[in-house]
């Protein structure tokens, strides 16, 4: 769900730079500023996008107690990209990770 949320932030970011240079059609006397702001906006998301995407391939995989589908967490806690369930992921003794729910109240 972090990830996913950076990756509409990130996406945010490219619209934005679009508006950005957009305005710059229109103040003609901004535009090269428009225009560099605009640049490196799209240079950040794409970073973004790419951090992302490294990261996405790093982190475990688990099942979601909630919905069981395959989510990626983040962290010790993150919530399923599907249906927004809390997940605290957890060693079992072979060392591998599992998930289980993680209830508000605590
Ligand atoms: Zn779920």
């Amino acid at each position: 769900m972090k990830l996913n949320r950076l990756r509409n932030w990130a996406l945010g970011l490219i619209f934005l730079a679009f508006i950005v240079m957009y305005l710059g059609v229109f103040a003609t006397s901004l535009m090269p500023f428009l225009f560099t702001i605009g640049t490196l906006m799209i240079l950040v998301s794409v970073f973004i996008y790419f951090r992302v995407g490294a990261m996405s391939m790093r982190i475990p995989t688990l099942e979601c107690p909630h919905c069981q589908k395959k989510t990626k967490v983040m962290g010790i806690e993150d919530g399923c990209m599907y249906c927004h369930g809390l997940i605290r992921v957890e060693l079992d003794e072979a060392g591998e990770l599992y998930a289980v729910p993680r209830s508000k109240t605590t």
